[in-house]
């Protein structure tokens, strides 16, 4: 009888543990397909399978700064079947819907940023890296008497940055 018991105990903890399990909805709520399906229908975006395909690439790793070639060599990577051309028009759609914002370095490089928040960037110009500089920290006095009739849309800061060079050893 009592080794009946003793058998049956971590069955019966088994059952439960499954009846514990979180319901679909919580689960949903964590699913970054979800959220993502979500995000696109906010900004009046229908969520293909193209956009769904790249906006989990951009946007389901926190806050990152990606180029359109960046972006199109990790879909090849995990095999995500998009052209390049698809990526540089999803890049383009979630730009104009507010999703991205877009940071020109150089005139030439455009790197796509999933913080659309007002806020300015390091460059790592060895790494070709853009590190956040949270807005607040930008003193909006340094810039300069505007033309008459303007207004600031907005201060876009690129500090480029680069390694120190190894200071002289003493022999
Ligand atoms: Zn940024």
């Amino acid at each position: 009888m009592s080794e009946f018991r003793k058998a049956a105990k971590p069955r019966d903890e088994g059952m439960q543990g499954l009846r514990a399990a979180p319901r679909v909805d919580a689960l949903m709520a964590g699913c970054p397909v979800h959220a993502l399906r979500a995000k696109l229908k906010d900004a009046g975006l229908r969520p293909t399978r193209q956009r769904m395909a790249l906006g989990l690439l951009l946007f389901a790793k926190g806050d990152r700064h990606l180029t359109a070639e960046k972006l199109y060599e990790e879909a090849q990577e995990l095999r995500v079947p998009v052209s390049l051309a698809t990526v540089y028009n999803g890049l383009h759609v979630f730009t104009e819907a507010g999703l991205l914002r877009e940071v020109a370095v150089d005139g030439t490089k455009v790197y796509y940023d999933t913080n659309v928040t007002d806020h300015h960037h390091f460059l790592l110009e060895d790494r070709n890296m853009l590190i956040d500089i949270p807005a607040l920290s930008i003193d909006r006095s340094v810039v300069p008497d505007l033309p008459d009739g303007m207004e600031i849309a907005a201060i876009d800061v690129v500090v480029r940055l680069r390694p120190k060079a190894p200071a002289a050893k003493a022999t």
